[in-house]
């Protein structure tokens, strides 16, 4: 059986201060504790990975969805009107490409992004990003930073061992 030993997580929610207003919005949680001294964080920030500066214009999928920007049906579009999907569709990319590194199965993403938002966030309602959608369209089970506990128990569901079998 796989052992799956690493969590992706948002640069930002870790102290990166890699937001596009320069700031970082790092979250002071004993599971990410946990894990960041355990060496299983894989830490990735999509919009810097995708090539833009810090700090940058806040940006927003237009008239559409994430998976419609995948798919090539949506644009995002920053504050200037620039139209920045080529950079958030590359970062999106490196963010799976990490997964498929490290052959992660959970990621812990900071809610309200355009790049990072989970699909559904609970607690503040906003859109899927980029990179959330592309990471659940490829089998990862995405949580925002408000559902860390429930990251945690798909985590420890994914790192048991088979049970043994009885002996006949
Ligand atoms: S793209 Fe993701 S990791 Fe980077 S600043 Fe935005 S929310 Fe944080």
């Amino acid at each position: 059986m796989l052992i799956v030993n690493k969590i992706l997580v948002s640069a930002c929610l870790v102290g990166r201060a890699v937001r596009y207003d320069g700031r970082a919005a790092a979250i002071d949680h004993p599971i990410i504790r946990q894990w960041q001294s355990e060496g299983r964080l894989v830490v990735v920030c999509p919009e810097v990975l995708g090539g833009l500066p810090v700090p940058r214009p806040p940006a927003q999928i237009r008239e559409g969805t994430a998976q419609d920007v995948l798919e090539g049906k949506a644009l995002v579009v920053n504050a200037k009107g620039e139209d920045v999907s080529p950079q958030y569709l590359g970062g999106a990319a490196a963010g799976l490409a990490a997964v498929r590194k490290h052959r992660i199965r959970v990621a812990v993403l900071k809610t309200q992004s355009p790049s990072c938002g989970p699909q559904e966030t609970n607690h503040r309602g906003s859109g899927e990003g980029l990179m959330a959608a592309l990471l659940r369209l490829n089998g990862v089970a995405v949580f925002g930073e408000y559902d860390i506990e429930l990251a945690a128990k798909a985590f420890a569901g994914l790192d048991l061992e088979p049970p043994e079998l009885p002996r006949c």
